[in-house]
C-alpha cells in the first residue's frame, strides 16, 4: 500500500489545507486541524495444522489478487494485534488458531504498512475460504506456491528458523 495523500480540504471545517505532505495544516489557524500520515498496521499468522502443513488463503481482492498469502489484515484501532491476527485467521479460513511466537515485524520506506507476522498452531475447525478468500488451502512448507507479498518469503524464513531451533 503506497503512502496515503492529505485530504485537499480540512475535515473539521471544510477549509483547504495550507500544506502538502504530512503534517498537513489547515489554512485556518483558529480550526488548527492537523493531519498526519499515520501507518497502517496489519497482522498475519503463518498457521500450520496438525500435519506440519501451512494455511494459505488465495486473495479475491487488490492487492495482488488471486495470489496465495497467508491469513492476514488489518489491525481496528482499539484492538490488541493478537487478537486482530486471530480474528483475520477466523475470518478468512474459519478456523481457531493458538498464537505462538512472534515471528517479526516488518516495514519498508515508503510503504504505509507496518505487517506484524505470527507463527501460530491450528486448534479448531475445518479450513474453508471466507468472504475475502478465493479459496483456501494446506501446503508442506517445503512446497509452497508464489506468495503475494516482498517480506512473505523472510517470514517463511523466520519461520523455518524457529522450527530449527525448537
Ligand atoms: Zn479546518
Amino acid at each position: 500500500m503506497p503512502l496515503a495523500e492529505p485530504p485537499r480540504f480540512c475535515p473539521r471545517c471544510g477549509r483547504p489545507f495550507a500544506a502538502d505532505g504530512s503534517p498537513a495544516r489547515c489554512s485556518d489557524a483558529a480550526c488548527g486541524y492537523v493531519w498526519y500520515r499515520d501507518p497502517k498496521v496489519g497482522a498475519g499468522v503463518v498457521v500450520s495444522d496438525a500435519a506440519g502443513r501451512i494455511l494459505l488463503v488465495r486473495r479475491n481482492h487488490e492487492p495482488r489478487m488471486g495470489r496465495w498469502a497467508f491469513p492476514s489484515g488489518f489491525v481496528d484501532a482499539g484492538e490488541v494485534v493478537e487478537d486482530a491476527a486471530v480474528r483475520e485467521v477466523r475470518e478468512e479460513t474459519g478456523v481457531e488458531v493458538r498464537l505462538d511466537d512472534l515471528l517479526g515485524v516488518y516495514s519498508e520506506a515508503g510503504e504505509q504498512v507496518i505487517f506484524v507476522a505470527y507463527a501460530g498452531t491450528l486448534i479448531a475447525g475445518e479450513p474453508r475460504a471466507g468472504d475475502e478468500a478465493i479459496e483456501v488451502g494446506l501446503f508442506a512448507p517445503d512446497a509452497l506456491p508464489p506468495l503475494a507479498f516482498d517480506h512473505d518469503d523472510q517470514i517463511m524464513q523466520a519461520w523455518r528458523a524457529r522450527r530449527l531451533d525448537a
